[in-house]
């Protein structure tokens, strides 16, 4: 997560700080809450955080079609794109702290240049196999403008890391690899949740911005009001486990135009009115699964709804 800026976040979150100071989160809405009132899961079926936050469909037709019918969304290069773009990210991250680990005393932003743009055909290649193997095969064109974007991002992101490592290096000359990774690399933890004390997935894979406690997400397409969901599953999921509290989302929406790579990075408050919302979904999904009956549409069904060409297309 090379595009994360430290004092940019910062900034933001102090002004968040203070919305939680005047807004507070309710007790009964804190995931550790999970043994009683609106957290207290009312059904053993445990639900995917992406289930229930990615609601294009109103009327959660989606979830009687995966859940029921047991159909899923026709694979299609949106979700492609997720994949990939996620795994150059991650990618970047590791290999820079590979160099540093290999290198105790240090590793110059030059050598990580050198090193990994000169990998990047091999690594981004092997990247779109995979997340090709996850969903399906692309069109010729589709796979060829992917793998450019993919390319982008992996070279603006490897040039951010070795600036990052170079201006470390300059500033602690007498630093450790150890101290120059924790300077240049943003505190973003992976670590997997049981999300089952609140009816979630029971490993669910949560990335947190360590000084702020804030769980992290990455987008790939447009903006949509119903992302802040996901962060507000994963939120409550790490307070039930953990007994410790999540306020704070962060929201990055990555496209790739012109080869350039742009951020656009949404940081907000996890508050009581997201929490109940996504409390309310979840239930509503226990009484669609309860029932088994289809939900039908709603009046008008967005072309984007992964489900469009189930539903609405030829197979509909
Ligand atoms: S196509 Fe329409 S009915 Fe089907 S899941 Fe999407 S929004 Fe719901």
């Amino acid at each position: 997560m090379f595009f994360l800026d430290r004092l940019d976040l910062d900034r933001r979150f102090r002004v968040l700080r203070g919305e939680l100071a005047e807004v507070g989160i309710e007790e009964e809405l804190r995931g550790w809450s999970f043994e009683g009132g609106l957290i207290r899961p009312s059904s053993d079926i445990l639900l995917g955080v992406s289930e229930l936050a990615s609601r294009y469909c109103p009327t959660m037709r989606d979830l009687y079609l995966r859940r029921i019918l047991g159909v899923r969304p026709p694979p299609n290069v949106k979700m492609t794109r997720g994949i990939a773009f996620h795994e150059v990210c991650s990618r970047v991250v590791h290999e820079v702290k590979r160099m540093l680990f290999e290198n105790p005393k240090g590793v110059p932003g030059y050598v990580i240049l050198d090193r990994l743009l000169h990998q990047a055909e091999v690594i981004v290649d092997g990247i779109l196999m995979r997340a090709e193997g996850r969903t399906a095969r692309l069109k010729p064109q589709d796979h060829a403008a992917l793998r450019c974007e993919a390319s982008s991002l992996y070279r603006f992101l490897v040039i951010q890391a070795a600036a990052k490592v170079d201006q470390a290096l300059s500033k602690y000359p007498h630093a450790t690899s150890d101290s120059i990774m924790s300077i240049a690399i943003p505190p973003i933890l992976e670590r997997k949740v049981d999300g089952s004390l609140v009816g979630l997935g029971r490993e669910l894979s949560v990335d947190i911005y360590t000084p702020y406690n804030a769980v992290a997400d990455l987008k790939t397409g447009e903006v949509r009001d119903f992302h802040p969901y996901t962060v507000t599953g994963y939120a409550l999921a790490l307070e039930a486990e953990e007994g410790i509290p999540i306020n704070y989302g962060i929201i990055t929406y990555v496209r790739v135009r012109d080869d350039v790579p742009r951020f656009r990075i949404r940081c907000f408050l996890i508050g009581n009115e997201l929490r109940r919302e996504f409390l309310e979904l979840r239930d509503e999904a226990y009484t669609l699964l309860e029932v088994g009956r289809d939900p039908g549409k709603p009046p008008r069904c967005p072309r984007y709804c992964p489900y469009h060409p189930v539903c609405i297309g030829e197979m509909g």
